[in-house]
């Protein structure tokens, strides 16, 4: 296990305590072959662990080559916070994943711009539920920008798909799992021997016809839901064939999810917290109405905690995305230390893990600039086969239900062995292309090694004279600097020298009259 060495390192790093047991730091015994293959999967073979089955699953979708995926979005009455973001990073992190390996990814993502909290705040402010989300959609749309997330193929409202989803009401009244009462139209969910199935619920003690109207309830209560609700005295409706009145948040996820996706689709993701009711009710609606099965892998992130624990506004430990930015966190820190703990496992979030994850994507910058930068002897080493296998280490990783903690060390071992050969002057000019392949690849998940922070703050509105200058930025200071040695201007040289090495930028002279810099 000697080339695992960093890994214990990179951990604590991450997560500096010793009250988080088990963290996603452990391997197993499959990796420790990654180029003989010994106990390993063959390359290429990815495993999702299923919510359903509760089983790591090999992945094959439905459709060859092609991957389609619901993921429950935002629901707009407030800024979104970190513990969303871990979810919407996952997500980002799952299809950059399978669109490395080839598929074509058609994902749709939801807004939730109608349900009980958004009509309650909307007419708080006095206003439509439109202008009401409108503010929070933008806002959220930034968010996702500065986070370096993908934009799915859809992202689509609610309230834009309200005859669609009283047509599926419909569709469900026909085949009998629904009924009416007081104008409201409620799934009975006696009528489908399949709820429970997802979230392990024991349905058999429940009273028939007791129901529940609220959108968001607690797994020790389940009840038949509502698909419909007719409106209360004041309240916002629409008129529809099924009657005057409002949809439940459960029916616009299978809606939109079939009408975009098709009635079985291949991967299903949320935070756990939705597994119920939301994801019980979406199968239960969307399986009702097609007898068909509706996702055939459930991926479900776990908790984020703020110091261990729950994230709330009670406990004065609730952040927003914003509240963080506009403290001094960069956004590649935020995004890093999200990426880096496996979905499956909690994530306790700290102020010491945001440092950490600062200076991790540091490393990596700087890293990437000296193998770029630098002037090595001609020639090869080993170091190219060293950038091969940490390439299909970081694969197996992440193919091992994006197992990111383990695909990331994979990188700092190649980060560490070939700074170990740098500095022995062992590095050579043709190992740079290999090693700098292996962190596009990196890259093209984690999406950190671009120092973009700055423009990202300023998009936002935040101001960033913390943040430290962009590289571009970094590059015109260094040539303006250049042109005035030229010019035999040494005391402008040497202001720009200084103006940088106050940003935290040191420039090194090289013999040959070029410029390397780094950061501090
Ligand atoms: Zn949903």
């Amino acid at each position: 296990m000697a080339a695992r060495s960093s890994l214990g390192e990179f951990c604590l790093r991450l997560l500096p305590s010793d009250r988080m047991p088990d963290f996603g730091c452990q391997f197993s015994k499959r990796n420790t072959s990654p180029i003989t293959g010994e106990g390993v999967r063959p390359v290429g073979e990815i495993a999702f662990q299923n919510t359903m089955t509760g089983q790591k699953e090999k992945f094959v979708p439905l459709h060859p080559g092609e991957v389609r995926i619901y993921a429950c979005g935002p629901t707009v009455y407030d800024y979104a916070h970190i513990g969303n973001f871990r979810t919407f990073v996952f997500q980002d992190i799952l299809r950059r994943f399978l669109r490395s390996r080839g598929f074509r990814v058609i994902q749709v993502m939801n807004f939730t711009d109608v349900d009980d909290r958004i009509i309650d705040k909307a007419s708080a402010a006095g206003l439509g539920l439109r202008e009401y989300t409108d503010k929070y959609i933008e806002a959220f749309l930034a968010d996702r920008r500065a986070l370096g997330l993908e934009m799915p193929e859809y992202m689509v409202r609610a309230t834009d798909h309200i005859g669609d989803m009283v047509q599926l009401i419909q569709k469900l009244t026909e085949k009998g799992f629904t009924y009416v009462s007081d104008g409201s139209v409620y799934f009975r969910i006696s009528s489908f021997p399949n709820y429970g199935r997802l979230s392990k619920l024991d349905v058999t003690g429940i009273q028939p016809g007791a129901r529940v109207d609220v959108d968001r309830y607690d797994k020790t209560d389940p009840r038949d839901f509502a698909l419909w609700k007719a409106p209360k005295p004041g309240e916002f409706f629409w008129e529809s064939a099924i009657g005057p009145g409002r949809p439940g948040w459960h029916i616009e996820c299978s809606t939109m999810a079939m009408k975009y996706l098709g009635e079985t689709i291949d991967i299903h993701s949320g935070g756990v917290d939705l597994v119920f009711p939301h994801h019980e009710n979406e199968i239960a609606q969307s399986e009702g109405a097609t007898g068909k099965q509706f996702v055939r892998y459930w991926l479900h992130s776990e908790f984020l905690l703020v110091n261990f624990e729950k994230m709330s506004k009670s406990l004065g430990n609730f952040y927003t995305m914003r509240d963080l930015l506009g403290r001094g966190t960069k956004p590649s820190s935020l995004r890093f230390l999200l990426a880096s703990v496996p979905y499956r496992r909690q994530l306790n979030f700290t102020e010491d893990g945001l440092r950490q994850a600062a200076s991790s994507v540091e490393r990596l910058r700087n890293f990437v600039a000296r193998v770029r930068n630098g002037k090595f002897p001609a020639g090869s080493s080993a170091m190219g086969d060293r950038a091969a296998k940490a390439t299909a280490e970081f694969e197996q990783g992440l193919e091992d239900d994006l197992n990111t903690a383990q695909a990331l060390a994979a990188i700092f071992d190649l980060v560490r062995d070939a700074n170990t050969a740098m500095d022995r002057g062992e590095f050579r000019q043709d190992d740079a292309a290999p090693v700098l392949r292996t962190m596009d690849t990196f890259d093209a998940i984690f999406n950190v090694l671009r120092d973009d922070d700055a423009e990202k703050l300023r998009s936002l509105g935040i101001a960033s004279a913390e943040a430290a200058p962009s590289d571009a930025e970094i590059e015109a200071l260094v040539a303006e600097r250049q042109e005035a040695r030229k010019n035999r201007d040494f005391a402008k040289a040497d202001r720009i020298r200084q103006e940088l090495a106050g940003r935290g930028i040191i420039i090194e002279d090289t013999r040959n009259g070029g410029v390397n810099w780094k950061r501090k």
